[in-house]
C-alpha cells in the first residue's frame, strides 16, 4: 500500500486557496494520478477546461513544435496560427474580428469595453451602464466582478464599477421594466456555470435578442464554460435561440493553455481606433496553434453529435440517481455540464460530498452552494460514464 500523503499542505499561495489541496501529478485520457499514485476518475476537466482529457500526444506536438519556432512575438506583429484561428472563429457567426487574450475575466472585460465603446461612439456619452443577472459569474478582475454579483466575492473590493443593474436570471418582465437606451451593455451565460447551472429559456433569450435590438444595446453571451462543445452545440446560444452580438470564450479553447476570445460583429469593430484596447500575451503563436487544433476537433459535427449523444446517456443516469435518492432537489444545466442540487441538510455539504467522491476515485465540482457540478472531458466514453455516476451512486448510497 501506498503511504505516501497526496496533499500539499499549507502551499505558499495567497490564503484565498484552500490550505490541503490533493496534488496532481499527470492523466491520463479521462483519469487523473495523484503524486501517491491514486487514480480519479475526472468528472471535473479542470473547471470545464480539459475538453480532450489528458495526454493527448497531437496536441503536445503541435505545441512542442510551435514552441521550436517561435513562442511571442507581440501584438506589433501577427503570426500564421493566431491569423488562421481567427479565421477560423469569426466563421463560427456573424463576426468580422476577434480580439485574442489569456483568460476568461480577460475576454469578458474586453466585451465590456467594446460594449461601451460602442454606446459611446454610437450615441454619445449617457449610454454607459451595464446589465447582468443574478448568480452570474463573468471573473474577478474590476470589470468582469463588478457585473458578478455575490457578496462574497465583491464585498472587500468595492467600491466597483458604478452604473451596473442586476435582475433576476430567466425574467423577461424585469428585463422589459428595465432596460433601455441608458445601457451599453447586457452580459449574461446561457448556463450559469459557476452559480448554480440555470439554463436559459428560449422565451428570456427571445425577449434578450428582442429588447437589446430595441435598444441597440450590445448583447455579449460569456460561454466562457459552456462554448465549443460543452453542450454538444458550438455555443450553448444557439441551443436556446440567443443572438449575441459578442461571444466570449475561454476555458477549452487553449486546450489548457491560457486563451481566451472576444469575438465582435462588424458594426462594433468599426468603431474601434488603433491602441485603445490590447494585451501582451494574448494571441501568441503556440497558444492559438493548439487552439486550431482544438476547434477542428470540438467543431466537427460527428464529435458534436457524439457529445449530444453522451449527454442523453448522463440525462438517463442523473434521473435514476434523482428518482433514487429523494436529497437530490433538481437537476440542472444540459450537455456535458450537468448539475445536482442536493438538500444539504439531508446530504451533507457539497464540500463533504465532493470529499467522498475524491476517496472513492471521482473527482467532481461544486456550483453555488448546493450544487454538484459535472463537467467531464468531452471525450469521455459511454463506459468511463457509467464508471462515474455508479461511483457517484455508491457515495449516494451511503448517505
Ligand atoms: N465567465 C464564466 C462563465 C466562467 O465560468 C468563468 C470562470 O469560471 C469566467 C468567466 C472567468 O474565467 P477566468 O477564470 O479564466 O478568468
Amino acid at each position: 500500500m501506498n503511504t505516501k500523503d497526496p496533499f500539499t499542505h499549507n502551499p505558499p499561495f495567497p490564503r484565498q486557496f484552500a490550505s490541503d489541496v490533493l496534488t496532481i501529478d499527470h492523466g491520463e485520457g479521462v483519469y487523473l494520478f495523484d503524486i501517491a499514485g491514486n487514480r480519479y476518475l475526472d468528472f471535473g476537466a479542470g473547471i470545464a477546461v480539459n475538453a480532450l482529457g489528458y495526454g493527448n500526444e497531437e496536441i503536445a506536438r503541435v505545441a512542442y513544435e510551435q514552441m521550436k519556432k517561435l513562442v511571442h512575438i507581440s501584438n506589433l506583429f501577427t503570426t500564421e496560427p493566431a491569423v488562421e484561428l481567427a479565421m477560423k472563429l469569426t466563421a463560427t457567426g456573424n463576426f468580422e474580428a476577434v480580439h485574442l487574450g489569456s483568460s476568461g475575466t480577460e475576454a469578458n472585460e474586453a466585451a465590456l469595453k467594446y460594449a461601451r465603446l460602442y454606446a459611446h461612439r454610437r450615441r454619445g456619452p449617457g449610454h454607459a451602464k451595464l446589465l447582468c443577472f443574478e448568480n452570474a459569474f463573468h471573473g474577478r478582475t474590476l470589470g468582469a466582478l463588478s457585473v458578478t454579483p455575490n457578496a462574497h466575492y465583491q464585498e472587500p473590493f468595492q467600491p466597483l464599477l458604478e452604473g451596473v443593474t442586476v435582475l433576476p436570471f430567466n425574467d423577461a418582465k424585469a428585463l422589459e421594466r428595465n432596460l433601455s437606451s441608458e445601457f451599453a451593455g447586457v452580459i449574461v451565460e446561457v448556463i450559469q456555470g459557476e452559480g448554480g447551472l440555470r439554463v436559459m429559456t428560449e422565451a428570456f433569450a427571445r425577449a434578450l435578442n428582442e429588447a437589446c435590438a430595441r435598444y441597440d444595446v450590445i448583447l455579449i453571451a460569456d460561454e466562457v464554460q459552456t462554448g465549443l462543445a460543452r453542450t454538444g452545440y458550438p455555443y450553448a446560444s444557439s441551443m436556446v435561440g440567443l443572438t449575441p452580438d459578442i461571444i466570449t470564450l475561454a476555458k477549452p479553447l487553449g486546450g489548457g493553455l491560457p486563451l481566451s476570445a472576444t469575438l465582435i460583429p462588424a458594426k462594433v469593430n468599426q468603431l474601434i481606433r488603433t491602441g485603445e484596447h490590447g494585451t501582451t500575451f494574448g494571441g501568441g503563436p503556440v497558444t492559438t496553434a493548439v487552439a486550431s487544433r482544438i476547434l477542428d476537433r470540438v467543431l466537427d459535427p460527428a464529435v458534436l453529435a457524439e457529445v449530444r449523444r453522451k449527454a442523453a446517456l448522463l440525462d438517463e443516469g442523473l434521473a435514476r440517481l434523482a428518482a433514487r435518492y429523494p436529497f437530490v432537489t433538481e437537476l440542472r444545466g444540459a450537455g456535458m455540464l450537468r448539475g445536482i442540487a442536493v438538500d444539504e441538510k439531508r446530504a451533507g455539504t457539497t464540500a463533504e460530498l465532493i470529499a467522498k467522491a475524491r476517496e472513492a476515485g471521482l473527482i467532481l465540482l461544486r456550483s453555488g452552494v448546493d450544487v454538484l457540478r459535472i463537467a467531464p472531458p468531452l471525450v469521455i466514453s459511454g463506459e468511463e460514464l457509467k464508471a462515474g455516476l455508479a461511483l457517484l451512486e455508491q457515495v449516494f448510497a451511503k448517505i
